[in-house]
């Protein structure tokens, strides 16, 4: 299984859109590694991981063909993470010579809502019908294509909201926790874990939210680092995370106050790994 992070900033991207603190300079200034554009990810060469406004920008700078995937997870409706408007360009007049013109999506039934609100009417019937939805529900697996994925409820939105993190695995056994956006997990997420990690072993990969960085007050609905560390040590005590566990933090906000750097000096005594746009990995 290969995965690449194309996007790993928060809402806001670093530099921010609108910001000019020390952070965000420094970032510009610096270049590389500091640019975080909006959250995405895509596993092997068919399914994409979220569709943020820097979905365009992704095709661009990683010479993607966006009509090659066949398969969207959205992990919920926050403009950093699903980007509806951008599908009115997607088929009919607008596409041509596309390798697939159906695009599997699976999200929460609000994500699919806001996707009808906000771009329903500009897409007509024929190019609306290339879009199969299905509908995802916490701890309910779902097939699509050669993946088996389960969808756990994250600690990020308000009460009635569904946000979702994933577990992905594949049939050549290889398996991949994407947690994002997330603050710590429930309890029945870590019950859920725990049985995971009893009956498959541990996963090839898991990718924590670490979007407040060094800021102790952490906000609700992600994680800093020092409770992002405090995850991955539960984890490995109860065998999700083991010794070839490609341990990842990820989606970070200007707030977090780290450059790249700084964050890899603090991670990686511990085995963790930071995510940084366009970084590929072979599980
Ligand atoms: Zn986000
Ligand atoms: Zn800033
Ligand atoms: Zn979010």
């Amino acid at each position: 299984m290969k995965l690449r992070y194309l996007g790993t900033g928060a809402a806001e991207g670093i530099p921010a859109v609108f910001c000019n603190c020390a952070l965000c300079r420094e970032a510009q200034r610096l270049g590389g590694k500091n640019i975080r554009t909006r959250s995405q990810a895509v596993i092997n060469d068919d399914l994409l991981i979220d569709f943020p406004p820097d979905s365009y920008l992704h095709k661009l700078s990683y010479g993607l063909d966006l009509t090659a995937f066949r398969y969207l997870l959205v992990t919920h409706k926050h403009m950093d993470h699903f980007f509806p408007q951008e599908f009115s360009c997607r088929g009919g007049y607008f596409s041509h010579d596309m390798v697939h013109e159906d695009l599997e999506i699976f999200c929460a039934m609000e994500t699919r809502e806001l996707f009808d609100r906000v771009c329903g009417w500009e897409i007509n019937e024929e190019r609306s019908s290339h879009l199969i939805w299905h509908i995802l529900h916490p701890f309910e697996a779902v097939t699509a294509g050669p993946y088996r994925i389960t969808p756990l409820p994250a600690s990020h939105m308000h009460e009635g909201n569904e946000p979702f993190m994933f577990h992905i695995r594949d049939e050549e056994g290889k398996s991949v926790l994407y947690l994002h956006d997330s603050g710590y997990y429930s309890d029945e997420v870590w019950e859920y874990f725990r049985r995971a990690a009893e009956e498959e072993g541990p996963v090839s990969l898991v990718s924590i939210d670490a979007t407040d960085g060094r800021t102790e007050t952490c906000r609700s609905g992600h994680m800093g680092f020092s409770e992002a560390f405090r995850a991955k040590e539960k984890m490995e005590s109860l065998g999700v995370v083991g010794s070839q566990t490609v341990c990842v933090f990820n989606h970070f906000s200007h707030n977090g106050q780290y450059l790249h750097d700084e964050m890899v000096r603090t991670a990686e005594p511990c085995h963790v790994v930071i995510a940084y746009d366009g970084m590929a990995l072979e599980l």
